[in-house]
Order: structure tokens, then sequence, then C-alpha cells
């Protein structure tokens, strides 16, 4: 009897130490510091991990439009990550993309993407190019992508990164974004990447009626929330709050960061 407790015990003590100890997996929701995976990762292995991540972060918490499940898994991430993140590309979380600024949580922009309720006829402008990564996805379910960022090394190296993998029907403007892309304007549907003050007027008027904005807006507590905007036959106006969420901020009447 005294020799199987003795060994629950050593069991329980491997069971606790193998989830803390450096060379555990990541499980989903603690930090990034216990890793040793992903050193020397071929494209096999990380079309892998997007088809875990799609299942494991994105279904299972709800979202479930096909084109959207389709693009997470197709689009490489990782190639929209700086080297020295990039074996975390496929976490359920936000990573560093320099200059102070990040890429979304997948869900996130699987979540943001099923929100706009797209096709692919449909014309669409991003504010907050930032990777390149959610105009990237979108761009495989839509016709055309215009998306804008403001600091000006970000939006080109984006640039650059979208027309080397082939992401032919996205346009990158360097400028700032809360004024949007009048030339190009009215836009079936707008996705925000960065969290406002308040909805910014120009994009409410460059949104075709029918249309739907996805925006990031500073709650009246802290925080900010996620809100739909809805734009129909008439004009009119409807927002709907949807869940809380955190983004960088977004620059609003200041000149391109060189
Ligand atoms: N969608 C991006 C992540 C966005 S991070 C991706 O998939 O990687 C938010 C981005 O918004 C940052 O790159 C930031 O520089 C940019 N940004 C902030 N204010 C802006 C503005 N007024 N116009 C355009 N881009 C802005």
């Amino acid at each position: 009897m005294k020799f199987v407790k003795l060994i629950t015990i050593i069991i329980a003590l491997y069971c606790i130490l193998y989830n803390y100890l450096p060379f555990s997996q990541f499980t989903g929701s603690n930090s990034i510091v216990f890793a040793r995976e992903n050193i020397g990762l071929t494209e096999e292995d990380y079309a892998w991990k997007r088809k875990n991540m799609v299942e494991r972060q994105i279904v299972a918490r709800g979202v479930r439009d096909k084109k959207v499940l389709e693009a997470m898994e197709s689009v490489p991430r990782h190639l929209f990550i700086p080297e020295e993140f990039r074996q975390y590309s496929y976490y359920d979380q936000p990573l560093p993309i320099g200059l102070g600024q990040t890429i979304s949580q997948p869900y996130i922009v699987a979540l943001m993407t099923e929100m706009l309720d797209v096709d692919n006829d449909d014309i669409i402008l991003e504010i907050g190019t930032g990777s390149g990564y959610q105009a990237a996805v979108l761009s495989k379910i839509v016709k055309e992508v215009y998306t804008i960022e403001i600091i000006e090394d970000l939006g080109l190296q984006a640039e650059e990164r979208l027309k080397s993998l082939g992401f032919n029907n996205v346009y990158v403007k360097i400028a700032d974004g809360s004024l949007g892309w009048p030339d190009r304007a009215p836009f079936d549907a707008i996705i925000v990447t960065a969290a406002a003050e308040k909805i910014p007027d120009p994009l409410i008027k460059q949104l075709k009626s029918g249309g739907k904005m996805v925006i990031p807006v500073d709650s009246s507590f802290l925080g900010q929330d996620l809100l739909i905007v809805e734009k129909d036959e008439s004009g009119e106006i409807s927002i709907e709050k949807t869940i809380p969420v955190r983004f960088v901020p977004l620059v609003e009447g200041e000149e391109v960061v060189k």
C-alpha cells in the first residue's frame, strides 16, 4: 500500500513539474517564456500548427464562416512576424511586430473578419496595415483590399511582404487612415485595427449603404469595445457593441511617422 502511495506521489510530482519545466509544451494561455519547440520547423510543420490554431482557437470559440476558416488556414501567419518571435506565430496571443505595434491574436483576426460579413466581389478598406496579415486574410475572401498605415517603415515592409507572397489584390498607402481613402471610396466594408476615441466621420461617410464597419473604440470605462457599425440602405447608422478588446491606439490628426 505504501508503495502504491509513493508511486502516486512521484507521478503527481512529475506531472506538476513537467508543466513548469522549460521543455513543456505551450498549452495556450501561459507565457511564451517556457517554450522549446519550433526550432527549424518546415512549412509542413507550420501548416499543421495552423490547422490546430484554426480548430482549437477559432472554431472552438464559435467562428463558423467557412471562407474565414479557410483563409486563416491558408495564410502563412509566421511570414508576417519578425524572426525573433516567429516560433510563437501560432500561439493564442498577439505578438510584437516592431515600432511598438502588434499583430492581433489569431482569434481576433478571424472574429473581426467574420463580423465584416464580406464576399468575393467586395472592396474593403483596412485602417492599420501593421504587418499586413489581416489584409492578407481578407484578400483571400474579397475582391480588393485597400489598407492604410501611418508608420512608413511598417507600411513599406508590409507592402513588400504582401507583394512577394503574391497577395496581388492588396493596395497599401502610407497616411493617416482616420481620413479614409476618399478616391477609392465608397467601400463595402471597413475594418479598423487600432482603437479610436470615437468612430471617425470620414470612415462613416466612405462606407457604402448596406455595409459594415468593425472598429475598436475606447469605452466609457477603462478599455475598449469592439463595435459593429452598420449603414442601412437609407444611410441610417446602427451600432452594436460586441466584446471588450485591447488594441494599440489609432493615431489621429498626425503626420506620417518616418
Ligand atoms: N492589422 C495589423 C495589426 C494592426 S496594429 C496586422 O494584421 O498586423 C495597428 C496598426 O495601426 C499599427 O501598425 C499602427 O501604426 C497603425 N495605426 C495607428 N494609427 C493609425 C492611423 N491613423 N492610420 C493608419 N494606421 C494607423
